[in-house]
């Protein structure tokens, strides 16, 4: 059959007036490299898990989304990333939250999975597995851009002003060029009809006390299954983890009979609206079916299916 592949760098306020339109063209293009790198492990019968991995890395690779380098920075100014994989035909899965110099959070995951006997490592332990693994690590200072450094102190003024809101970042709260929710992830179904989901981010900028969102936390953030779907998510994670988003969808197909597009739609613009959470999701289904629903003015977006033009955006009217 043919290989489909979805992947978001994130999803928020993303209106074109706020946003410099050189910003936008180069995301466009960082979007691009990942759409390709994944369908270039597909093209040659390559697994939807190593597809998915690849296309992520590119994203980590990138000062544009919040994950690997471009991560957003902790209360204290410091890194800690979050990510997690999950292999549909086997349900087997990996995840890591809180490690601070790994260079892929995404690969360290799929080394948990593979070579770990558990599902979920964090901090510390996580960084010594990664070690063993011969996993790349880089210096904090790889993390650092000042582009995060800007948005951290624009929180924490907003913070010190007594507003109620300083976690999450948004439109009417800030007065930056870049004000999204913000996660990396793909979903893919390869040429054998096998699903795979990966989803990697810096979490929320000012986070603290060890906070850990929805990214990692098979069945929230990330859920793989080939008897249903493949989903990553992005936003609000404290929602995502309460409404158990990425299975919830999966669990509306496998009970219900629910389709790919129904099933994401009630749970992303119905439970998640119902809540206040804010955010969107990538899904696709053993026949290749994709869809990208989001309850935020914009998501990063894009998807390929084989023998088809690949297509990018990033405003909802894109
Ligand atoms: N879901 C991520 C978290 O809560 C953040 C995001 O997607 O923007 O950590």
């Amino acid at each position: 059959m043919n290989f489909s592949l979805a992947i978001h760098g994130g999803a928020g306020t993303l209106r074109p007036e706020d946003f410099p339109e050189a910003l936008a063209r180069e995301a466009r293009a960082h979007l691009h490299a990942a759409l390709s790198a994944g369908a270039e492990v597909l093209k040659q019968d390559g697994s939807s898990l190593l597809a998915v991995e690849a296309a992520v890395k590119v994203l980590e690779d990138s000062p544009h989304f919040n994950a690997g380098h471009g991560a957003v920075f902790t209360h204290e100014a410091t890194i800690e990333l979050d990510a997690s994989i999950m292999d549909g035909a086997t349900l087997a899965a990996g995840a890591i939250a809180g490690v601070q110099h790994v260079k892929n959070p995404i690969t360290l995951a799929r080394e948990v999975m593979l070579r770990s006997q558990h599902v979920f490592l964090v901090g510390a332990g996580a960084e010594a597995f990664a070690k063993t693994c011969g996993v790349e690590m880089v210096e904090a200072s790889y993390f650092h851009t000042e582009r995060r450094l800007r948005e951290l102190r624009a929180v924490q003024a907003l913070e010190a002003s007594g507003a109620k809101r300083f976690g999450t970042l948004e439109a009417s709260d800030l007065k930056l060029p870049d004000k999204k929710f913000g996660t990396v992830g793909a979903v893919a179904c390869d040429r054998a009809g096998h699903l795979a989901a990966a989803t990697s981010t810096g979490g929320l900028t000012n986070k603290r006390w060890g906070r850990v969102g929805d990214c990692p936390i098979i069945g929230a953030g990330t859920y793989a299954d080939d008897a249903t779907c493949a989903v990553s998510a992005t936003g609000h994670g404290e929602y995502f983890i309460r409404a158990c988003v990425a299975s919830d969808i999966a669990a509306r197909m496998r009970y219900a009979g629910v389709g790919l597009e129904a099933a994401a739609h009630a749970v992303v613009n119905g439970t998640l609206v119902q809540l206040g959470g804010k955010g969107g999701i990538i899904a696709v289904d053993a026949k290749g079916n994709i869809t990208l629903p989001f309850n935020t003015n914009g998501m990063y977006r894009g998807a390929l299916r084989e023998g088809e033009a690949a297509f990018v955006s990033i405003y909802r009217d894109d």
